[in-house]
């Protein structure tokens, strides 16, 4: 099963990908949470990447695309995978249905979460990520056990510097100008499926699994 997440910054998207992969047993690849780690361990691709999503900005399509393309030809993706965060452009969706197709195959699902702008710059006011394994937190909606501290791994979380609402208004702005016709691009395809992304988590994630079935 090859599932693509769409829908804003903040929509749920890096949520949903993670119970979607615990259930389906597929790996969830998160370019955000790649470009995060390549920044933490000071890689050039991550220092390039840096000074994009610092600002709110896409990273540029040619640092991006192959490095999905590539991991999705992996040995662990034999049996399919949700991206989370890619593509957010046409030419992303181009590059990697191109890829694909060389290979036989084709995206099976692009599910779009949808959030009106006014609940999303609350929601990334609210996120918290872990510095040490990446697991996110809302600080009302979906809050760890103890203040500021991983469930998971027991580091710290921290506002992620790109979730400050000036940059948040920046990224919603670049969301609807370049990621947004992905919808449309992805219903020519009929393989979009919607679903309510303000509803609470895990009926979120129930209707989910309505559509890519038990
Ligand atoms: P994305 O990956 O789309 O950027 P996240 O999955 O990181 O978004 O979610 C953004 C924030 O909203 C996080 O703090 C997360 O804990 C919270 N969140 C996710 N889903 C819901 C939901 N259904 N209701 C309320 N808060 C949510
Ligand atoms: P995310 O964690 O998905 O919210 O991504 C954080 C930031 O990483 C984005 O605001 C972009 O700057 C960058 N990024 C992640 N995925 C992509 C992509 N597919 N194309 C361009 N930039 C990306």
């Amino acid at each position: 099963m090859k599932i693509i997440m769409l829908g804003a910054p903040g929509a749920g998207k890096g949520t949903q990908a993670k119970k979607i992969a615990e259930k389906y047993k597929i790996p969830h690849i998160s370019t955000g949470d790649i470009f995060r780690a390549n920044i933490k361990e000071g890689t050039e691709l991550g220092k390039k990447a840096k000074t994009y999503m610092d600002q709110g900005l896409l990273v540029p399509d040619e640092l991006v695309v192959d490095l999905v393309v590539d991991r999705v030809k992996q040995d662990d993706c034999t049996n399919g995978y949700v991206l989370d965060g890619f593509p957010r452009t046409i030419p992303q969706a181009e590059s990697l249905d191109a890829a694909l197709e060389k290979i036989g195959e084709k995206i099976d699902y692009a599910i779009n979460v949808e959030v009106p702008d006014e609940n999303i710059v609350r929601r990334m006011s609210g996120r918290r990520a872990c510095l040490g394994c990446g697991a996110t937190y809302h600080i009302e909606h979906i809050p760890p056990k103890t203040e500021g501290i991983c469930d998971t791994c027991g580091k710290e979380l921290v506002l992620r510097d790109d979730d400050k609402p000036e940059t948040v208004t920046k990224r919603l702005n670049v969301y609807h100008e370049q990621t947004q016709p992905l919808i449309d691009y992805y219903t020519d395809k009929k393989v979009l499926a919607e679903v309510d992304g303000t509803k609470d988590m895990a009926e979120v994630f129930s209707d989910i699994v309505k559509i890519l079935g038990e």
